[in-house]
């Protein structure tokens, strides 16, 4: 908890000062722009951007609509494989995903078509009168979706397409999941993630219970008996933990509770800032933790990774980023132990240095030690088992701690399906996220389906 922290001042200068800092990362393209943009796209047959994107955008056709000014037709093309087309436009790795299989992607030829802004475009300036996509007719069916996130609500808003009502329940006192506390601020600045929880529920048929947490006033037991399928998007709300004796000291938190916080924050001056901070980690996270306590006037900000730079799990392109921000970038140091002043606080963290023998992670017996007043370890998310524990849900086998699925987002038990970052499957990114949750909506809706054509033929035998 930010609480943690209570110790440090706050950060200097106004909100208004300090927002400036977490305006638009990549700013969107103007008119003028997109159009030159969506000239150079070659319109590939088979695209492999198309391919290597993983809700399956068809983006030749919707680059191909904008070029042509039918905004309108290409914001559909693109929300109808993924509802989240706005968010991942802004938060995708484009990088390794379509712009890194686009054709126009080698030196010859400059860069690769900028697909994510024009994608971001196409969503910005559509200019619909109403929900684009219609409901089917009722199917009388009603599904609960554990978990407001990416996941469960691209889930929730295809159910609501097929003709299902759904009922989502959510932890927290707001929708979004990650994409409202967890995403950087200047990747979704503002308002955007809410605005787009407003949007997909616009569709109708979508209603959701906030405060409802699964293993506290919530059981999968009567979930299941009361609906006609469970989907659990859940997410990873734990932190994993460094072991180490002082990990509670004031000064030492996980980087995504702070990021939260962060996100939250009506005023930005409020926040404690420390003036040397240490980050442990080589993510994403670790990434966004460095770069946004530097932008909220951190003056020395070292992110701690105990492999090489080429280990890293974060992109390239969020490693510049870092750079950019003067985020010093310290490798082969595994933590060690936690230092503390007099009053018990946090004053560094010590590191034992690392190197590779024989292709295993060694130490050295070397140390170093980093002076800091806030350690923040981002070096991984769990499943929080709290939402897991009554002894139905002890039922759903696990990959590790993640819920097992099938390659229908089945799981071990019948009628509970799950997706997004909780299973096994895939990377941990918003638009695999939406995936699944667009699939495994497919799958609820043809489980069922199938079971009520089954009965009606028993019923009448030929
Ligand atoms: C700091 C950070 C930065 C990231 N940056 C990026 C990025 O730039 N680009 C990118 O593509 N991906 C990024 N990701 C990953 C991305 O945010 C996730 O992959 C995505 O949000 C997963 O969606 P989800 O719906 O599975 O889970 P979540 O977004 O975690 O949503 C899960 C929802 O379930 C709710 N919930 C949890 N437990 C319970 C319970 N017991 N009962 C009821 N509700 C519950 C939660 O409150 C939450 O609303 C980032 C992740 C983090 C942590
Ligand atoms: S690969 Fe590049 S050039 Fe080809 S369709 Fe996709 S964006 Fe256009």
């Amino acid at each position: 908890m930010i609480e943690s922290l209570q110790h440090l001042p706050p950060a200097a200068g106004s909100n208004g000062e300090l927002a400036s800092q977490f305006t638009d990362l990549a700013p969107p393209l103007t008119a003028r722009q997109a159009a030159v943009e969506a000239a150079r796209c070659l319109y590939c047959y088979d695209a492999p951007c198309m391919n290597a994107c993983p809700t399956g955008i068809d983006v030749a056709s919707f680059i191909k609509n904008i070029h042509d000014g039918n905004i309108d037709g290409a914001a559909h093309g693109i929300l109808k494989a993924n509802i989240f087309g706005g968010s991942c436009a802004r938060v995708c790795p484009t990088e390794i995903l379509c712009e890194d299989s686009c054709v126009r992607n080698n030196p010859s030829e400059r860069e690769p078509v900028r697909i994510g802004l024009l994608q971001r475009y196409a969503v910005d300036n559509a200019n619909f009168t109403s929900h684009p996509f219609q409901r089917a007719p009722a199917t009388g069916k009603v599904i609960a979706v554990v978990g407001a996130g990416p996941a469960g609500l691209s889930c929730a808003h295809r159910l609501a397409m097929l003709g299902n009502d759904v009922v989502v329940y959510e932890a927290r006192p707001k929708a979004g999941g990650l994409n409202e506390y967890g995403i950087a601020r200047y990747k979704l600045p503002g308002d955007f993630a809410q605005r787009e929880v407003d949007f997909l529920m616009s569709i109708g048929g979508i209603h959701i219970e906030y405060g409802r947490k699964l293993g506290e006033n919530l059981s999968l037991a009567e979930l299941h008996t009361r609906y006609d399928a469970v989907f659990l998007g859940i997410g990873l709300g734990a932190s994993r933990a460094l072991g180490l004796t002082g990990e509670d000291a004031p000064g030492l938190m996980a980087a995504i509770d702070y990021i939260a916080a962060l996100r939250q924050a009506s005023d930005l001056s409020t926040l404690p800032v420390p003036r040397r901070a240490v980050v442990i980690g080589a993510g994403n996270t670790a990434i966004d933790m460095a770069v946004q306590i530097k932008r909220l006037g951190a003056e020395d900000v070292t992110l701690v990774y105990r492999r090489g730079l080429e280990s890293m799990s974060a992109t390239g392109h969020e490693i510049e980023i870092a750079k950019a921000n003067y985020v010093r970038i310290r490798t082969w140091a595994a933590p060690l132990e936690v230092l503390l002043d007099e009053s018990g606080r946090v004053s560094g963290m010590r590191f034992e240095q690392t190197r590779m023998e024989e292709g295993r992670l060694v130490r050295t017996g070397g140390y170093i030690e980093i002076a800091a007043d806030a350690v923040f370890k981002a070096i991984g998310q769990s499943m929080s088992e709290d939402g897991l524990q009554e002894s139905l849900a002890r039922e759903l086998a696990r990959d590790g701690d993640r819920i097992q699925i099938d390659s229908r987002f089945r799981t071990a038990l019948p009628g509970i399906y799950a997706g997004g970052d909780c299973v096994a499957l895939g990377q941990d990114l918003t638009v695999q996220a939406v995936q699944h949750g667009k699939l495994a909506a497919l799958s609820i809706h043809e489980d069922i389906q199938a079971r009520i054509s089954a009965t009606t033929e028993a019923a009448w035998p030929t």
